[in-house]
């Protein structure tokens, strides 16, 4: 059960939660566009969001804190040192280990497969010890130059591994609508806030029980 499948799983809202990266893009960077700019911390988390949000997250940029710094004129200001100051908050939800845990006794491949860039990711591993658990990480941005907003992304994922391929993630669409376009069977988690399919999973156990199965019925 489960041999020469390898398991796609998305990090951020999916293994850990949200606080460390809110935690920089919502805070961080806003408190020193404040302090660089001399505006009221309100305004400025005001003025990066609106700048988010015309960006988009399917850009590279979206999730580079260097570019940000760039865009803000902060140039002076280290990505490694913004990012530190909140790698106290990184956290696993509870149900992460122990998934992990059993799908590598049942023999999967377990690949980490991230919109995160390095500076985010290595910080999430290096705090949880998820690279006891992992048979590869993969930073979209940084590894690959790509986010997985498209298939190609998915496409270039499934060359890269031999054999049956699952994905496991909290976005609807990077994590779900564009594996399954792939060709990926993909699965929904949903962590308490946002859309819910009728087939989201709420849990890794669930996850676990649905790739166990479905070895035995394809
Ligand atoms: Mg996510």
């Amino acid at each position: 059960m489960g041999r020469g499948l390898s398991v796609s799983l998305d990090l951020d809202g999916t293994l850990t939660d949200l606080a460390f990266v809110d935690g920089v893009w919502n805070e961080g960077l806003p408190r020193l566009v404040a302090e660089h700019r001399g505006i009221d911390y309100a305004h400025a988390r005001e003025l990066c969001r609106d700048a988010y949000l015309q960006e988009g997250e399917a850009s590279i940029r979206w999730y580079q804190l260097s570019y940000w710094l760039d865009r803000f004129d902060l140039h002076h200001v280290d990505e490694d040192a913004v990012i530190s100051g909140f790698t106290s908050r990184i956290s696993l939800f509870a149900d992460v280990i122990p998934a992990l845990t059993t799908l590598r006794q049942e023999g999967c491949r377990l690949v980490l497969f991230s919109n995160a860039p390095r500076p985010f990711l290595d910080q999430e591993v290096c705090h949880t010890s998820l690279d006891d658990y992992l048979d590869e990480m993969i930073s979209l941005p940084d590894d690959w130059g790509m986010v997985k907003s498209g298939e190609e992304a998915y496409l270039r994922l499934l060359a890269s591994l031999d054999g049956e391929v699952v994905h496991a993630g909290d976005h609807l669409s990077f994590d779900v609508e564009v594996p399954r376009r792939a060709g990926i069977t993909a699965y929904h988690i949903w962590r308490g806030t946002g859309a819910k399919l009728d087939d989201s999973l709420t849990d890794l156990g669930q996850l676990v029980d649905r790739i166990t199965r479905g070895q035995n019925h394809p």
